[in-house]
């Protein structure tokens, strides 16, 4: 219901109203003048060599000014890089938690994590922006609005600063997609850029005093990211302010000169461009002007100075690298974090002291599924899975049965019968291996048994493809019905495979690639010539090929353990073998995972499902007929104890979408657009700032579930929204019988805007701890950046007078409080 405007209406002059854009701090005096004096002791060539890293993950010394290197670390989901640390429910996960003090403390406690191994520079947040479920990086990253992303990211640089380590934001800009991300060129229209893609960063830059930038591989308009003047020079260190030291992401530097000019300080891993070779015939040609080189040593020494890098020991041995401090602050991320998607008739909590047996199935089960894969993948300690936690829990007073339900590829390629000849009297395969990289010519034949010799790189180095290899033979169908085909190789390999002369699957040559499948009808008996053309190394066939029949690839033990359970649980998803940095994800589950829930389910009434993964996934085939469901996203080291402490009601649910999850994925705005046209790179963001609630909000199709979304096992009501001025205040109640723990929502509406705004923007959030029948009084300012839209004619903020809409409630489709105000 809409309060009365609490503010008299004012006669409105239409004048733009332009919002200040806050600098970095100050820099001091001090040590600007001791740089200058270091500056002159460097020669040139002395300077270049500080413009590239060393031994992967090293900045150089130089012993003529007594600078050490300085050591990073991959985050941003625990110091990943030296040896097994704590792993943490990061990006996506804590981005669920709508907790900027957890932000704080998870920052603090990677920080204290870095200074325990003697890192200078933790190689995190990743901030940049969900667009579609299957980036393969949204694990990392902070979800589909630019405020919450924002809040989370400020939060954790500080954090992890307070701790003398410099925090490193990325990837700088417009990179929300892995598929072809060196060569991917981003096309985002100006006020997009400022209003959806840049926030975050811009938070880190201007309110954390973020130390470090990391660009990224992608083009944005047509230039690498790491060369970009506009990102850089423009809007990073000029509008921004940033003094810091932006970095290239490893192997994101494609030209010397270019880069140099167009803003990059340090080129990672190591200099292949920004060598003496490059740069010091392009200082003296003038090229490169000497100032931008300076410039660049002198945000690489003012990162050193101002962190006391050259004054104490980075290594702090008192502090333990199997950090029990750090094992609670990743519990706690893990709880906060666990969405409660659904809870019919209240199957949730588990009541320990009714239920007598659980069964307990699916992959993601055990063991622990910490995180995806790919440079942010944390080695924990002692990570704990669902299945192991709640047999701790739960001890000897309930029955707790296991299976995992479904077979992966590995099992699949390794069962699968294969025949030379369509009798199926001769088993194997052909494998005819050609001298060159196409499938001509004079070819060597061998036989193989089977296809199974996959080496669990779904992410690998680029080498050249010598020979193509054509694997050939015959699958007779044991019975008829439907087959999964099942094929992975390694990063870099290609394949294509078809049945019967069908293409089937198709991988191209790309840099990182997770297992495909497809489903096809086959009848008993009669044989199906399958021909595998494969381009990999030239030493080695590095794939996984099965068919097998559905009912083969689901165990059906799992139906039986779930028929025979008070309660079964299915936990299903993803992981990071099948998503990672270096590519995309499916929509869809991997391989089975539908039917295997289907099968439980039909079983038995009582399935709690339970998904892990960077965003949404494909539930839409059993999804209404399923009374609880759960997103654990990744939770981290701790991510199976904190299920079970949900799932048995020791820990109330609070986590929140940081995504809009929706039914198909053709429902998601950048579905048409998302990726460039077949034999092309450039992406254009066309859906422009209509992303994730902001599109969904004004269109027929609404999310399965919405943005903010996520239910307690108590209630909450909203009442008495006042908004006074800017201020906002309004009443948040615990109606029902538990303690929980609640997350107030604040959008703001412009319909009077001369420009076409979303119906409403997330701008303030609390989240809350209340006891039943406990109401607590919230008050939020807003700011005039809350109001503001980017004016592509001033290129700057803007606010138009007229008519603003304040919405109150916990997810973006449910704000029971709205009232309006006017702007003069
Ligand atoms: C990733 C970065 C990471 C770097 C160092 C790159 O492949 O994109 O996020 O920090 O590697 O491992």
């Amino acid at each position: 219901m809409f309060s009365r405007c609490p503010l008299p209406l004012l006669v409105l002059t239409l004048i733009a109203a332009p919002v200040a854009s806050l600098a970095q701090t100050a820099p001091d005096p001090a040590i600007e003048t001791r740089i200058d004096d270091l500056l002159r002791r460097l020669t040139l060539e002395q300077k270049i060599d500080l413009l590239g890293g060393e031994d992967g993950m090293f900045t150089r010394a130089e012993p003529a000014i007594g600078l050490p290197r300085l050591k990073m670390s991959d985050g941003p989901l625990g110091v990943r890089t030296w040896g097994p640390s704590t792993a943490y429910a990061g990006g996506v996960a804590l981005a669920a938690s709508w907790d900027a003090d957890l932000a704080r403390r998870i920052g603090m406690s990677i920080g204290r994590d870095a200074r325990a191994r003697g890192v200078n520079f933790l190689l995190g947040p990743g901030v940049n922006i969900y667009r579609l479920p299957v980036n393969g990086r949204n694990f990392e990253y902070l979800g589909e609005d630019p405020y919450l992303a924002a809040r989370m990211a400020v939060g954790y640089i500080e954090g992890v600063q307070s701790q003398g380590v410099v925090a490193t934001v990325k990837h700088y800009a417009a990179n929300n997609s892995e598929q072809d991300r060196h060569n991917i060129d981003t096309h985002v229209d100006e006020r997009t850029l400022r209003e959806i893609y840049l926030p975050a960063f811009e938070a880190a830059v201007t309110e954390a005093h973020v130390g470090a930038v990391m660009n990224s591989y992608n083009l944005v308009d047509g230039q690498h990211a790491t060369q970009n003047a506009m990102l850089n020079l423009q809007i990073l260190k000029g509008d921004w302010g940033f003094r810091g030291l932006l970095m290239s992401d490893w192997g994101a530097t494609y030209d010397g000169i270019a880069a140099a000019n167009g803003g990059l300080d340090l080129e990672m891993p190591s200099a292949v461009y920004m060598t003496r070779a490059t740069l010091v015939p392009a200082v003296r040609s003038g090229q490169v002007p000497m100032t931008v080189i300076d410039d660049k040593v002198r945000r690489l020494l003012r990162v050193t100075l101002e962190n006391h890098f050259l004054d104490r020991p980075q290594l702090v041995e008192s502090i333990p690298l199997y950090n029990r401090g750090g094992d609670a602050v990743a519990l706690t991320s893990a709880q906060e974090s666990i969405v409660l998607l659904k809870n019919e008739g209240g199957l949730l909590p588990l009541d320990r002291y009714r239920v007598r047996s659980i069964a307990v199935l699916g992959p993601d089960a055990w063991p622990a599924v910490p995180g995806g894969g790919g440079s942010s993948t944390v080695t924990a300690f002692a990570p704990s899975s669902l299945l192991t936690a709640l047999s701790d829990m739960l001890g000897s007073s309930v029955r707790v049965t296991y299976v995992k339900g479904v077979k992966d590829e590995d099992e699949a390629a390794a069962e699968t019968s294969w025949f030379l000849d369509a009798q199926g009297t001769q088993r194997g395969l052909t494998v005819e291996t050609f001298n060159g990289p196409d499938f001509s010519g004079p070819a060597q034949r061998d036989v193989l048994d089977q296809l199974n010799t996959f080496n669990g790189n779904t992410w690998g180095p680029d080498r050249p493809v010598a020979h193509a290899r054509r694997i050939s033979g015959f699958f007779l169908p044991p019975r008829s019905g439907r087959y999964y085909v099942i094929a992975r190789g390694v990063g870099h390999d290609a394949y294509r495979l078809s049945l019967d002369g069908r293409p089937v699957l198709e991988q191209p040559r790309r840099e990182g690639q997770s297992p495909q499948s497809a489903i096809v009808a086959l009848a008993a008996a009669r044989p199906v010539r399958v021909v595998f053309d494969y381009l990999g190394p030239s030493d080695a066939i590095t794939a996984d090929l099965g068919i097998v029949a559905e009912a083969d690839l689901i165990d059906p033990e799992a139906a039986r353990l779930a028929a025979a359970a008070d309660v079964a649980i299915v936990s299903v998803g993803f992981d990071s073998r099948c998503e990672s940095e270096g590519y995309d994800r499916t929509f869809t589950l991997p391989a089975g995972q539908d039917r295997l829930v289907e099968q439980v389910e039909a079983a038995n009434p009582h399935t709690v499902v339970l998904l892990n993964g960077g965003g949404a996934m494909d539930v839409s085939g059993w999804v209404d007929r399923t009374p609880a469901l759960v997103h654990g996203l990744y939770g981290g080291q701790e991510g199976g104890r904190a299920m079970a402490q949900v799932l048995l009601g020791e820990v109330n649910p609070s986590g929140h979408l940081p995504f809009s999850f929706e039914r198909r994925m053709e429902d998601n705005p950048c579905y048409s657009h998302y990726y460039a046209p077949p034999g092309t790179t450039r992406v254009d963001y066309a859906e422009g700032v209509f992303l994730g609630y902001r599109y969904y909000d004004r269109a027929a199709v609404k999310p399965l579930f919405a943005f903010g979304h996520g239910l307690s096992y108590t209630t909450f009501q909203f009442a008495n929204l006042q908004v006074t001025g800017h201020e906002v205040a309004f009443d948040v109640t615990n109606t029902g019988r538990r303690r929980g723990g609640e997350v107030a929502q604040v959008y703001v509406g412009d319909p009077s805007a001369r420009v076409d705004r979303p119906t409403k923007e997330l701008k303030r959030f609390q989240r809350i701890y209340l006891s039943p029948g406990q109401t607590r009084h919230l008050r939020f300012t807003l700011d005039r950046r809350s109001l503001a839209y980017w004016d592509v004619a001033t290129h700057g903020w803007k606010v138009d007078p007229g008519r603003f809409v304040v919405y109150v409630g916990d997810s973006s489709d449910h704000v029971p409080l709205q009232a309006e105000f006017q702007e003069p």
